[in-house]
């Protein structure tokens, strides 16, 4: 496997796009938007230049690692030659339906079909085109060329030649492959998410304030982020997303996201990525305040 191709190039695809190339794959990364590809490389761009103040690459191996990333807006083009393809659009099914149906058309038919998605299906999605077997969820963790985990995910009909290709290539870019079966949320977020979503419960029955809730579970758990601060981090939009899946797959109120998730949602903001969740992030600087609407809050 040498040609990867990744499909989405926001916060998890410029990730995994970065990681394979750093392990010297070449990487064509798609998106429908022109927009998230510049932003992309100005991304990619910034996180290796901080791998290599803090000594983790050779001087000089940024500019070649960003050299193998070529971007493309089409997919049929950007995926003509892919060897394995991660898919990292949005969380949403018939977003993903969509990319698989034209996936299995445009790659060549040993090419592995791999989704990053949190939580939903990949048996479902598997059968949206007629490769089943090469069908596999490789659901990278944020941010991807820090975090040391990929959870492997094999759908009823994945082989076990391509768990056994996708964990060997997850183990050559640096990452541990842990397998699980498909189930709503997997391991990582039917964990996670129930969580986050009470962090969000506490907060919005005037349990405790965005502040504390975080400082509880960091100093407390020793947890490295509290849960708001996380699920700012994830985006409030991922987050929402992944609870419904929760909670239309186990049919339990347990998973029911906290209206004040949805609203949050609903009205922009989505955590870093807008500048606003729980916190408020301060362009161009690592800084963030509590934001306003939560400050009266204990
Ligand atoms: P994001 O919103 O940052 O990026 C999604 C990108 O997909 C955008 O650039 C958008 O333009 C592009 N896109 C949407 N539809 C497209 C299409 N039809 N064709 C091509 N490009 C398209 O989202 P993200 O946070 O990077 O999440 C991507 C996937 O990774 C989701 O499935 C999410 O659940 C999963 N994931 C997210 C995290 C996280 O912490 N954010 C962690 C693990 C997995």
């Amino acid at each position: 496997m040498k040609k990867i191709a990744v499909v989405g190039a926001g916060t998890m695809g410029s990730g995994i796009a970065h990681t394979f190339s750093q392990h010297g794959y070449s990487v064509q990364l798609i998106d429908n938007q022109i927009q998230a590809l510049d932003a992309a490389m100005v991304s990619i761009d910034k996180n290796l230049q901080r791998q290599q103040k803090k000594g983790l690459l050779d001087q000089g191996s940024a500019a070649e690692i960003l050299k193998r990333i070529k971007t493309m807006n089409v997919l049929e083009a950007g995926v003509q030659n892919a060897d394995l393809v991660v898919e990292a659009i949005v969380e949403d099914f018939d977003a993903k339906a969509a990319i698989f149906e034209h996936l299995d058309i445009f790659c060549p038919s040993n090419c592995i079909l791999a989704s990053n998605t949190s939580s939903i299906s990949i048996g479902k999605m598997a059968a949206c085109t007629k490769r089943p077997d090469k069908v596999i969820g490789m659901h990278f963790m944020n941010p991807v060329p820090v975090m040391p985990l990929v959870e492997i995910i094999s759908g009823i009909k994945t082989s076990a030649e391509t768990i056994n290709i996708i964990k060997a290539i997850s183990e050559s870019i640096g990452k541990s492959a842990l397998l699980v079966k498909d189930y709503p949320g997997f391991i990582a977020n039917r964990i996670l998410m129930p969580m986050i979503n009470e962090a969000i419960i506490s907060l919005n029955e005037g349990v405790s304030g965005v502040e504390t809730i975080d400082k509880i579970m960091k100093l407390g758990m020793a947890h490295p982020m509290g849960p708001l601060e996380l699920a700012d981090y994830i985006g409030l939009d991922v987050c929402l997303s992944i609870l419904k899946v929760l909670h239309q797959g186990f049919g339990s109120s347990k998973y029911a996201p906290c209206p004040l998730l949805v609203n949050m949602v609903n009205s922009g903001s989505i955590g870093v990525k807008s500048g606003e969740g729980f916190y408020r992030y301060i362009p161009g600087t690592k800084e963030k305040v509590v934001s306003e609407r939560f400050k009266s809050k204990l």
